[in-house]
Formats: structure tokens, C-alpha cells, sequence
């Protein structure tokens, strides 16, 4: 495999170009393995797009580009489209002006010690959890909007088909749990944490980048409640703080974008 160079990054920051290169390889490389979407894949993909189209804190160019697509896709009154119609509208062969989803993947916090390793999985939590945060910070009024719209792209689309049925079982007995746009944003650090314990040592795991239950100690140490019995709690008023300023989009870095 041809070696790329690795670009020196701050392990406790977001950056846009996980999240760009994650747009593109969901609608360029995920979803191309459909050749015809229709039914309950093309009402998740519609409300995804529009997801992506309202929270998504993304360059303006990027927004323009999702914003035209999404006002495409909901204007498409039949049962089905074709991947390569919603293609040529994703590379903006309509010529809408100044807007692009940059083309090819730079991944940068979610770059891994082996090509095989991070990557596109580790773009979509983090894109996860910057759109929970988003639409808490915007004001949200239904709790579910954003949860219920990832459940269904993971379960139609994501490519590691033992992830999408783990984390089916996760939302479909956690969601119910979920009353709030914060607590939306708590059940996806939570059932992620579930995630990292149950994988922790597997061979997926890269290991210059261990599973931990996050944020560890050195990141917020205010998140860890001190206790007298000896077992680990969190101090989810903490945490719920600590989330909403690591994923802001105004903390999100711009380093190695085209
Ligand atoms: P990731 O777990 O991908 O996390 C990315 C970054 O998010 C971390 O570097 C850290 O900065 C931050 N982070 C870590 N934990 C949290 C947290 N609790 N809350 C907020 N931010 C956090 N792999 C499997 O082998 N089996 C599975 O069943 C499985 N299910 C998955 C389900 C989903 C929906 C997704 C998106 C991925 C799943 N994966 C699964 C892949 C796996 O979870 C990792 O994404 C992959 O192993 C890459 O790990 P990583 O080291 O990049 O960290």
C-alpha cells in the first residue's frame, strides 16, 4: 500500500477534514454500493442529507453543496432513485455556483498507525457526536431527531454489518431513555463507551490508540466523580460540558483542508 505521510495532529481536537473526508466516503464510496435505493434506504438517506443539511458546521461551500442536494432529494417524488443520479448531483454536475464536497480522504485525528486501522469508522463517531452537540446548541425541540436519523443510515448503509446490528440493539432498548437533545448527546457518549469496552484488545483495535472509556482523566478530570467505595462513576453534568465544548464547532480545526 502506498505509504501516505502522516500529518502531526492534536489527539484532543476535532477536525473538519475527518469530517469532510467522512462525507465523502459515505456518499462516494458507502453508498455507491447501492445502485438503486428505494423504499426505507432512500427515506433514511433523504432524512440524513437534511440532518447533514441543518447541523452539519461545515464550510460554506460544503453547506451549499449538501443544502442542493438535500432540496433535490426531497423533491424526488418516486419510490426509488438511482446512485448514479443522486451522484451526479453530489459532484455538482448541475453546476449550482460555489459548492463542492471535496473529493478523496485526509484523515488527520482519525488517522490510523496502519492503513487498515481508524479511519472511516472513527469519522463517523466523531461526525456522530459534533451532530448531537449541533442540534443541542441549536436549540432542537424533538430529542430523537438526530439519533433516530443515524440509527437509520447505520442500519441501511454502514459497511461493517456487525457494527450496524451491535449498535441496532443498543438504540432500539437505549432510546426510549432519551428525553432531551443533552441527553441525546449523553446516550451517544454512553453506548460509544459500551462500544470501546466491548472492543477493547480485539484486532480491530490500533494499537497507538488503545480503547479507553473517554474522556479519560488527562482530557477532563472533573468528568471522573471521586468515590468512597472504590467504583468508577461519572459526573455526567461534567461530561455533558466537556462534550459540548470538545465538539463545538467553533473548536473544530481547519489544519490540512484543500
Ligand atoms: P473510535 O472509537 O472510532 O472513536 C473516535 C474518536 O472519538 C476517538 O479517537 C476519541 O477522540 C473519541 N471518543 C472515543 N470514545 C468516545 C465516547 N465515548 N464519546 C465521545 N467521543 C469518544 N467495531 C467493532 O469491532 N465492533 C463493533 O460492534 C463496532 N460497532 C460500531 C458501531 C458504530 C455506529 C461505529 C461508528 C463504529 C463501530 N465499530 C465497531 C468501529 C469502532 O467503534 C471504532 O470506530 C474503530 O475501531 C476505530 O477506533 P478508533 O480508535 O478510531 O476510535
Amino acid at each position: 500500500s502506498s505509504a501516505e505521510p502522516w500529518r502531526s495532529f492534536n489527539r484532543t481536537r476535532v477536525y473538519m477534514a475527518d469530517l469532510e473526508s467522512t462525507l465523502h466516503y459515505a456518499l462516494r464510496v458507502e453508498l455507491a454500493a447501492h445502485s438503486l435505493i428505494k423504499g426505507e434506504a432512500l427515506t433514511s438517506l433523504k432524512n440524513y442529507i437534511a440532518v447533514l443539511a441543518k447541523y452539519f458546521p461545515g464550510r460554506s461551500v460544503v453547506m451549499n453543496l449538501l443544502k442542493s442536494v438535500n432540496t433535490w432529494l426531497q423533491n424526488q417524488t418516486a419510490d426509488h432513485i438511482s446512485y448514479e443520479a443522486f451522484r451526479e448531483m453530489l459532484d455538482n454536475t448541475a453546476q449550482v455556483p460555489d459548492a463542492a464536497l471535496p473529493e478523496g480522504e485526509r484523515w488527520v485525528g482519525c488517522q490510523g498507525s496502519q492503513p487498515h486501522f481508524r479511519r472511516y469508522p472513527c469519522g463517523v463517531w466523531t461526525l456522530f457526536h459534533v451532530l448531537t452537540v449541533q442540534a443541542n446548541s441549536a436549540g432542537a425541540s424533538n430529542p430523537h431527531e438526530v439519533l433516530s436519523v443515524m440509527r437509520n443510515y447505520v442500519k441501511n448503509f454502514f459497511g461493517c454489518r456487525d457494527c450496524a446490528d451491535h449498535f441496532e440493539t443498543m438504540a432500539r432498548e437505549g432510546l426510549r431513555t432519551v428525553s432531551s437533545p443533552p441527553s441525546a448527546m449523553l446516550w451517544l457518549w454512553s453506548a460509544h463507551n459500551r462500544v470501546n469496552s466491548r472492543i477493547a484488545g480485539a484486532l480491530s483495535e490500533d494499537p497507538h490508540f488503545p480503547k479507553i472509556q473517554w474522556p479519560p482523566p488527562e482530557m477532563c478530570s472533573s468528568c471522573h466523580a471521586a468515590s468512597s467505595d472504590g467504583e468508577h462513576r461519572w459526573n455526567t453534568n461534567r461530561v455533558l460540558s466537556f462534550l459540548s465544548s470538545h465538539f463545538s464547532s467553533s473548536r473544530i480545526l481547519n489544519d490540512y483542508l484543500e
